[in-house]
């Protein structure tokens, strides 16, 4: 088994690929989360197809955003709500749907020559993340994608590692590697009290926050709970969330089954096309109404938002309203968000001082344990601000 990795010593937009015998595989295929440009490898964006899968291991765009690229005879493998929520994703933030296989968890995949690819269920916050152990019948190789074992589900990870046992390649994540703290890293459920503190004195929360992350809307609705705050989810958010409950009946927050939680939506999307409206706007309908945004509420909230916090101003809906931030601090660092939190505070809108967030990514700690479970012989350590050939 050969392995070589793409882009491994900066987070986001890495790839993996394994080799054995003939077979070519790739792992995650997403864009950069900085300014460097796009990977294209030949046989996979370019030229004659030389690779005989794709695979993906959850939806974040630094893994799946660049998928659309793939010469279209290279088959690309999702895991099958993964992929409904996508196209959702592609909808709203207006990329190219893309066909795709789909799999289960823990039901291998056989390709050419015998290679097995299994895929197992980790913690991250992203919904049904997965990884992938590749077995040739000769060697064995575990890609993680991203993982922690501080979400929801965190207590399942280390069984899931001993369940898989020895190994002898380990491609593993590495994003909170160069970071000394991780011995810090919090729980996500120890987030609900953080922001019952805050919400309790305010009447209009914006949650700045990333729309996908599950385990964060969660953590909200519990706030809600304690403070009798309305959770008002954007149409996206609710689109997803409402997705995972019809599809894997997990009752996550969702304006369908929860009478807390409402839906917002936002002008930006009247911009949209007419097709993707027909889709998306006429639904919630019931649980869409301008009462609700005179009640003290909870929102998620995006750069695209400001419209909709300049005409709240307007209508005298931001009595005593406050922002939190909650998603990974290197963003903060782009231009965007620098001149949206800017335009925020000058709205009259408090920006809480103190973040509000749970690491995604797997502590020092934890990476040294999974690499002792596995007992590999090499560890490969991609998605990580690691100078390279430190593996
Ligand atoms: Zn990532
Ligand atoms: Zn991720």
């Amino acid at each position: 088994m050969e392995i070589k990795t793409y882009g491994a010593n900066k987070i986001g937009g890495c790839i993996t690929e394994i080799r054995s015998g003939n077979t070519r595989i790739i792992f995650d295929y997403g864009n950069n989360l900085d300014d460097s440009p796009q990977i294209d490898l030949e046989g996979l964006t370019y030229g004659t197809p030389q690779y005989n899968a794709v695979f993906i291991s959850h939806y974040h765009l630094d893994h799946i955003g660049a998928i659309d690229r793939v010469l279209k005879d290279i088959p690309i493998y999702i895991e099958k709500t993964t992929k409904i929520l996508y196209d959702i994703i592609c909808d709203f933030q207006s990329k190219p749907r893309v066909n795709v296989k789909t799999f289960a968890f823990n039901k291998p995949i056989t390709l050419l020559n015998d290679i097995k690819i299994t895929p197992y269920l980790v913690d991250h916050s992203a919904y049904n993340s997965c990884m992938f152990v590749i077995d040739d019948g000769k060697e064995k190789a575990l890609y993680t994608g991203d993982f922690r074992n501080n979400g929801y589900t965190g207590n399942r990870l280390l069984p899931t590692f001993e369940a898989i046992g020895k190994v002898d390649y380990l491609i593993t994540e590495g994003t909170n590697i160069t970071n000394d703290n991780t011995h810090i890293i919090r729980k996500e459920s120890s987030l609900v009290n953080d922001f019952v503190r805050i919400i309790q004195k305010y009447n209009q929360v914006l949650v700045l926050m990333s729309a996908s992350n599950i385990d964060r809307v969660t953590t909200l609705l519990k706030a809600c709970n304690k403070t009798g705050h309305t959770l008002i989810e954007d149409i996206y958010m609710a689109h997803l969330t409402t997705t995972i409950f019809k599809t894997d009946n997990v009752n996550v927050p969702n304006p369908i089954s929860y009478d807390n939680v409402m839906v917002y939506k936002p002008i930006y999307f009247n911009k949209k096309d007419t097709e993707v409206k027909d889709k998306y706007l006429n639904c919630f309908n019931d649980k869409n109404n301008s009462d609700m945004l005179y009640k003290p509420f909870i929102m998620n909230i995006r750069t695209s938002m400001l419209g909709d916090l300049r005409m709240f101003k307007r209508k005298h809906i931001l009595t005593n309203s406050c922002l939190i931030y909650s998603m990974w601090d290197g963003y903060k660092q782009q231009e965007d968000i620098k001149n949206f939190l800017k335009s925020v505070k000058a709205l009259g809108i408090t920006i809480i001082e103190t973040d509000i967030h749970a690491t995604g990514h797997a502590s020092k700690e934890l990476l040294k344990e999974i690499i002792e479970i596995t007992g590999c012989s090499k560890v490969y350590i991609i998605h990580s601000n690691l100078k390279a050939n430190k593996n």
